[in-house]
């Protein structure tokens, strides 16, 4: 069988390589418009992620954007996304151990927001105490100079 075509009724047609609607034989793209935009959405998200973070591996991006791994091996098939071996990785989250495959964070995301809100929290209790030691100190009159 011809990879990504059917016969309808005798006829040879092209279908849609994510829902397998019938599309247009001449169609540029391998998808019907509506996966085609979908998969452009997805695309987008990695893209912006890549720009921002150049050359973070597949897991990371998964781990960051939410984008299933299966989806961003589909963009590297499709010739889209390129693999570069990579060399240097920081292998686990420093604070829970799991898995990163990232060069980019020294956390996961959700130790990320832990460690933001116990910052959060030491901030307001430095901001607290610092009431008193950010007070500007004046001499009371007459006690200036005690012997
Ligand atoms: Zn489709
Ligand atoms: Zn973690």
């Amino acid at each position: 069988m011809v990879k990504n075509k059917k016969y309808n009724k005798g006829i040879l047609v092209r279908t849609c390589k994510r829902c397998k609607k019938i599309i247009d034989e001449r169609s540029l793209y391998d998808y019907c418009p509506e996966c085609f935009r979908k998969i452009e959405e997805i695309f987008d998200k990695i893209e912006e992620y890549l720009k921002e973070y150049p050359g973070a591996t597949a897991f990371e991006i998964e781990q960051e954007t939410g984008v299933p791994y299966h989806i961003i091996n589909n963009f590297v098939r499709e010739g889209r996304l390129i693999e570069i071996p990579n060399e240097y990785l920081n292998f686990e989250c420093k604070r829970c151990g799991c898995l990163l495959l990232s060069a980019h964070h020294k956390y996961c995301p959700s130790c990320r927001r832990e460690i933001e809100k116990e910052l959060e929290s030491t901030k307001k209790q430095l901001r607290k105490s610092l009431n008193h030691e950010n007070a500007k100190m004046h001499i009371k009159h007459g006690e200036g100079r005690r012997k």
